[in-house]
């Protein structure tokens, strides 16, 4: 990768590439306007500039880390599923959404992107955690995902992306460098609110203090999943390093600075952590922090056991929750929200009811490593 990126190029490498293309230096303006322009998808598309320039930067930049995107659509065309095959041919899943206004919310569009090629945490539960890492994504890798992902929305006619979830592959605070300047990226020059931006993470405690210290103030969710840390230590094998008690204080430092609410997910997995007495402790830590939760019925994956309890026991872990603010992200419920994780089993939904018209079992998600 040896041309700069567009989309993270800062505004002196910008002016100064146009300038060794004799260009004036504000075309740096066009260009930079044009890059977040959801019909745009290449140099050739800058109709602003002269037809020379276009071709000239064609050579020296690099319009998009993305090189193309497998798309698959599903909701009846309103979630847009894309493998994005970055330079050197790997590829990262990043997932669109679009939820049409209802009567008391806008309409959105939420961009769920990949931090990461794999994972190097290993959560059990998790297909790219399975898979293990490959390497980690440059900040225009992230960054182009949401312009990817903007440009099949629209010659969808939907969009434009109102909303980005760092919840696809990998985890952003193990690459918290790359993160922090994806951040920057779409709170600067896409326009991007930061309260509408949400980074997951698995519990990187240096990488919360990171995030404090460098972004903006954009919401963070934890993914717990478990209330105790013998538990938490199996299905998220970063605890052993940072324990629960520590991610607490470091996430809560966090939403006090950035002034957000925090918000806990907790995959729920039959007979693993779907006990009343996870969910009081849960309900213990959520009393504390204020946190929202998110309660996501484990997506079955290739190579586990493990799946989602049976209703009566996730009514009696939900209703031991009772006062705290909870979301459970149902398959069949609200999918604005819905993290990645709970989309691939909804995608595969659907595609179960396409083949035969009726709505069949869902079937396992593919792996996404
Ligand atoms: N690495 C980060 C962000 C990516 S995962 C993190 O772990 O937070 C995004 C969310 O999807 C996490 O909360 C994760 O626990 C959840 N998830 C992963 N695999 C899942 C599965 N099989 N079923 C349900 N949720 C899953
Ligand atoms: Fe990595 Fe998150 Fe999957 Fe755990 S859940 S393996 S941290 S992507």
């Amino acid at each position: 990768m040896d041309k700069p990126s567009l989309s993270t190029m800062d505004e002196a490498s910008l002016s100064n590439a146009l300038r060794a293309l004799d260009a004036p230096a504000w075309r740096a303006g066009q260009l930079r306007t044009a890059t977040w322009q959801p019909f745009i998808g290449g140099f050739g598309d800058v109709r602003q500039l002269p037809t020379a320039l276009r071709e000239q930067l064609e050579q020296r930049v690099l319009f998009s880390a993305v090189d193309g995107a497998v798309e698959t659509e599903a909701d009846s065309g309103n979630t847009v599923k894309l493998l994005c095959r970055l330079v050197d041919g790997l590829t990262v899943e990043t997932v669109a959404m679009e939820t049409p206004a209802r009567p008391g919310s806008r309409r959105r569009s939420t961009v769920c992107v990949s931090s990461q090629v794999g994972c190097a945490v290993g959560c059990p539960f998790c297909a790219t955690g399975r898979a293990g890492l490959r390497r980690s994504c440059t900040a225009a890798e992230i960054v182009d995902q949401v312009r990817t992902a903007a440009f099949a929305l629209h010659r969808r006619g939907l969009g434009p992306a109102t909303h980005v979830v760092y919840m696809g592959m990998g985890e952003p605070l193990a690459n918290a460098a790359a993160t922090v300047e994806s951040l920057h990226v779409l709170v600067d020059h896409a326009g991007l609110s930061p309260r509408r931006i949400t980074v997951s993470t698995s519990g990187v405690v240096p990488g919360v203090a990171r995030l404090a210290a460098e972004a903006p103030p954009v919401r963070l969710a934890v993914s717990l999943h478990a209330a105790t840390d013998d538990l938490r230590d199996r299905l998220v094998p970063l605890n052993r390093a940072h324990p629960i008690d520590e991610l607490i204080a470091a996430a809560t430092r966090y939403a006090a600075q950035a002034g957000r609410r925090l918000t806990f997910e907790w995959c729920l997995i039959g007979g693993v952590n779907d006990t009343v007495e996870q969910a009081a402790g849960l309900r213990r830590l959520a009393d504390a922090t204020g946190a929202h939760v998110n309660v996501i019925p484990m997506n079955r994956i290739e190579g586990s056991e493990w799946g989602p309890p049976p209703a009566e026991v996730s009514r009696a872990f939900l209703a031991a929750l009772r006062g705290v603010r909870v979301t459970v992200r149902d398959t069949r419920g609200n999918e604005a929200d819905a993290a990645c994780g709970q989309l691939r089993a909804l995608l595969e939904t659907r595609r179960e009811m396409r083949a035969d018209g009726t709505l069949g079992p869902p079937r396992a998600p593919a792996p996404t490593g």
